[in-house]
């Protein structure tokens, strides 16, 4: 079975939240969409859920789903803000989506001990909702949203409010419980991080419309278009022109004419349909620029083809160790920052502004010679 959203679109007043929203989901795989504040990621669930009319099509199988009331969807809700009943302990609160004519009282809160023993929270029955830590709360949710046995399940943002240590912990708890419910999953974030490690495809919200859906691998390491790729970490790009595409089919190349020089890059990671043929943007991630300090001799030595900018900035082509592709690059360090246990560096260059890493600290005004791996350029259409 499959969930599909065909053409959903969901308005207030005029102005279209989320719009021609297409989306398939496998029974029992979780799709996590990923998005900025404000794109439309609750709005999503919303519509799924029926909470708001919307247009378009929710279909399970062949069941309309967007025909039905909310109650009569199958879906399942964990809100970002895990919202329990307050005046009901735990086991009251799981229990709440059992009371219908299906289970007795004796049978449901079986089921409801049964369910927090799946989550980690065997003997917490009688406790306060106000006893509770944030983890636990969000696994009080989780049960509760899951005691109903829904077909889908709906999650916004669940892990918000946690610390990091607890919410990695959580995350990955809370994916093999749902692997094993069979339970088939939307997950909306604005945490790259959560969406990549839990989707088993990752779809990108952009201004309430889907940009890409793919592998978490697919779309991490080929985004669709600029913006997609802005959004994913590429925060470097230069103007490119006078693109050729030359080679065999299995080993094509684009050449391109930047300010820092002309250089190749792979043709796949062009995404297009050839519709640049003068004008593109080329972007990296600041991993993709690293300090050479200590090989930058050599890599001269090496250089495949080297020239002269503005007079004083140097640039080259050459391979790296493993016959990757370099184009190094001279650079003045405007700023640096310590973050996740490299340095992340600002740039100036021929070409002006660029971001860069640096494994060891480096000064303000420092003169760099950085090698950008050019098989993890990518080109875009402007
Ligand atoms: P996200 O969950 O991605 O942060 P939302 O789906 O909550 O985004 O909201 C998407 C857009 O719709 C935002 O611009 C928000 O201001 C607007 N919006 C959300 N709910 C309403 C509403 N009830 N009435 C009018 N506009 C709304
Ligand atoms: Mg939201």
């Amino acid at each position: 079975m499959t969930l599909r959203l065909r053409n959903l679109s969901l308005s207030y007043g005029d102005f279209a939240a989320i719009s021609g929203v297409d989306l398939e989901i496998k029974q029992g795989t979780t799709l996590a969409v990923l998005g900025a504040s404000g794109s439309g990621k609750s709005t999503l669930l919303r519509a799924v859920a029926g909470l708001e009319p919307s247009r378009g099509e929710i279909l399970w199988g062949d069941e309309a789903l967007h025909r039905l009331p909310t109650h009569r969807r199958g879906v399942g809700f964990v809100f970002q803000d895990h919202a329990l009943f307050p005046q009901r302990n735990v086991l009251e609160n799981v229990r709440f989506g059992l009371e219908t004519p299906r289970y007795n009282r004796t049978d449901a809160a079986k089921k409801a001990s049964a369910l927090l023993d799946r989550v980690g929270l065997a003997g917490f029955e009688e406790r306060q909702t106000h006893e509770l830590s944030g983890g636990e709360r969000q696994r009080v949710a989780l049960a509760r949203a899951l005691a109903p046995a829904p077909r889908v399940l709906l999650l916004d943002e669940p892990y918000g409010a946690l610390d990091r240590e607890l919410r990695e912990r959580l995350m990955l708890d809370v994916r093999e419980i749902l692997r094993e419910s069979g339970v088939t999953v939307i997950h909306v974030t604005h945490d790259h991080d959560e969406a990549f490690a839990l989707g088993d495809k990752v779809a990108i919200l952009n201004a309430g419309e889907i940009s890409q859906c793919a592998t978490p691998s697919e779309v991490w390491g080929h985004p669709c278009d600029l913006a997609t790729a802005r959004f994913l970490g590429h925060t470097s790009s230069l103007r490119a022109e006078k693109v050729r595409a030359e080679g065999s089919s299995s080993s094509s190349v684009l050449n391109l004419a930047t300010a820092l020089g002309d250089f190749a890059i792979p043709y796949e990671n062009a995404p297009t349909d050839g519709s640049f043929d003068t004008e593109c943007c080329v972007t990296w991630r600041p991993e993709s620029l690293r300090p050479e300090s200590l090989r930058a001799e050599s890599l001269r030595a090496e250089s495949l083809r080297a020239g002269s900018l503005n007079g004083s900035i140097e640039v080259g082509a050459s391979l790296d160790q493993r016959g990757r592709p370099l184009l190094w690059v001279d650079g003045t360090v405007v700023e640096s920052s310590f973050r996740h246990g490299h340095y992340l560096l600002s740039l100036e260059t021929a070409a002006g502004r660029v971001e860069g890493i640096s494994s060891e600290s480096v000064s303000r005004d420092q003169r760099l010679t950085l090698a950008l791996n050019l098989n993890e350029v990518r080109a875009y259409a402007l």
